[in-house]
């Protein structure tokens, strides 16, 4: 079909520019009259809908599609299925590794400092506000939105015309929830004696999504973001998966037990530790041993130092690869649930994270930084016939700055002036196998939360197809948190050449076979600071620390 006459509005506006050459009223009359409804109808089908699925802190080193140690131990075969049916995206990255960041970003289309939610304390920006929210471009558009599942945005959900969410982190059982319809206004922290919903979060939100589908418009497109709370922690695997993996020893990554000598000093002694080798990082080993601890708690007396790293890892991962298979069954039963109603054929699905996540990489078990294992987002889309099945794009630079945008493109809702105000770019082309015009050839990523949680200094940095250069300026600014103390940590520099060294094991910053390299990349670094306006200029500390250690 001549995509032209892809949906109703784009024929009104054809009708209203040949209205204006003519000014023939008797023209309109007879255009309209000619126009049978059913096949308006039928044109605006010819929009997908969008369902679009994320998890929280979901790693693709626990999907099995993307392969890794995990891969045969913990398989994600209904999320694999999307991948199969579709594409799988090998070097997506998020912009500032966090929760309620990345969402905002992913709403929004525009790096954190533009749409003001730079940390888990900022609330996105409401409908008055100048900030773009795809959601709601969608629903101006003509199409049915929701909202199902994790928001964490601390403001209400709006650009849905139906949400219902477990406000802040939510619970794995028998969770609370808020929905729209409840006539009471949203808060981000519910009272202690709310009404609780019987039941596991990943197993309920599935239930609410098939509901609403069940009952939507079906005259209209719909775009359903339904957000999984797994397998964010504290971890809590519905009951049915308590022994999920019981007798199975997960494997280890290699860089569990990393020798750090190699990092600068910026980053060495910071982060949340498994094993507790370094005295200043917070530990999983204490988390677990702890009787309060969700999962149950493991008892490390008589252990050595070695064992008792080695038992809080697979504590760790047992307990959030059981979340995970909860969350790989109920993509399993939205996938099946489109199958049997019809809406497979013409609903572009989309599995992604937040952000991605360490398993014991690094001797880590949370994100925030630039390293790969939370830097790159697991992304499958699916759209038959518009998205070649069993594709894998692992040549070009996407993030999570391009989901809106790929969601109005494919919409056909890019005529909104909202867009100019974003920074991505549509991932269309590279989800159908063209080639795109013109593509990115670097990321920029920044965290602001200088220790404000898990011990991590604020950075930024920049990765292109081969290298990341990642400048720790180990400052507050003006993002922290409000409560406690968070003090300049000492800067530096880190260079890791992903071709050879793709587990970031050898900081290369200072090998002089490498100045080239990191010169041209500070270059580029600042030239992706201006592009996104991202100005150091506002902070004088920061200028202060660049101008002593830029050249180092
Ligand atoms: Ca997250």
């Amino acid at each position: 079909m001549n995509s032209v006459f892809s949906h109703r509005r784009t024929l009104i506006q054809l009708l209203n520019r040949h209205l204006s050459a003519t000014g023939t009223l008797a023209l309109i009359l007879t255009c309209l009259a000619s126009i049978p409804l059913p096949a308006l109808v039928a044109h605006d089908q010819t929009r997908p809908n969008i369902l679009f699925i994320m998890s929280d802190d979901h790693a693709c080193n626990a999907i099995s599609a993307y392969g890794g140690r995990l891969a045969k131990v913990a398989p994600t075969p209904n999320i694999d299925r999307i991948g199969r049916g579709g594409i799988r995206l090998d070097q997506c990255f998020v912009t500032n590794s966090i929760c309620t960041p990345s969402r905002a970003v992913i709403l929004s289309g525009q790096h954190s400092h533009i749409n003001t939610v730079r940390t888990l304390n900022n609330a996105f920006p409401g409908p008055d506000s100048d900030t773009p929210n795809v959601a709601d471009i969608l629903r101006r558009s003509g199409y049915e939105t929701a909202l199902i599942g994790k928001w964490h945005l601390r403001s209400a959900p709006w650009g849905f015309d139906y949400w219902k969410v477990g406000p802040g982190q939510g619970q794995y059982h028998d969770p609370f929830f808020v929905a729209s319809t409840d006539g009471v206004p949203y808060s981000s922290r519910p009272a202690r004696k709310a009404k609780r919903t019987a039941g596991y979060y990943t197993d309920l939100i599935t239930d609410f999504a098939v509901d609403w589908l069940d009952n939507r418009d079906e005259e209209k497109p719909f775009f359903l973001m339904l957000h999984h709370k797994a397998p964010h922690g504290k971890w809590e695997p519905a009951d049915r998966h308590k022994k999920y993996l019981a007798d199975v020893k997960i494997p280890e990554p290699a860089t569990l037990w990393e020798d750090f000598s190699h990092r600068s000093e910026a980053t060495r002694n910071m982060g949340t530790s498994i094993t507790n080798r370094l005295s200043p990082r917070r530990t999983m080993v204490n988390d677990v041993q702890k009787k309060d601890w969700p999962a149950g708690s493991v008892d490390m007396s008589g252990m050595s130092e070695l064992e008792k790293g080695k038992a809080a890892y697979q504590k760790y991962l047992h307990d959030y690869l059981g979340c995970v298979k909860a969350v790989d069954e109920n993509v399993g039963r939205i996938l099946d649930y489109l199958d049997k109603s019809g809406l497979t054929e013409n609903t572009l699905v989309v599995y992604t994270a937040d952000q991605g996540m360490f398993l014991g990489e690094h001797d880590y078990f949370d994100k925030r930084w630039i390293y790969e294992e939370c830097l790159r987002m697991p992304f499958f889309a699916r759209l038959p016939g518009k998205i070649a099945a069993g594709s894998v794009n692992s040549g070009q630079l996407c993030s999570n700055l391009d989901f809106a945008q790929t969601f109005l493109d494919f919409a056909d809702a890019s005529d909104t002036p909202e867009i100019a105000k974003m920074q991505g770019q549509s991932l269309r082309t590279i989800l159908q196998n063209e080639t795109p015009d013109a593509w990115r050839d670097a990321v920029y990523y920044r965290y602001w939360m200088h220790l404000s949680h898990h011990h991590i200094p604020g950075h930024y940095g920049i990765r292109d197809g081969r290298y990341k250069l990642a400048f720790f300026y180990g400052l507050p600014l003006d993002a922290a948190l409000g409560k406690g103390t968070y003090p300049p940590t000492t800067p530096g520099w880190e260079l890791y050449d992903l071709k050879i060294d793709p587990s970031e094991t050898q900081n290369v910053y200072t090998n002089p076979d490498y100045a080239a390299v990191i010169g041209r990349l500070k270059t580029r670094l600042l030239e992706l600071k201006k592009q996104y306006g991202d100005n150091d200029a506002q902070y004088p500390d920061l200028l202060k620390v660049r101008q002593t250690h830029w050249n180092e």
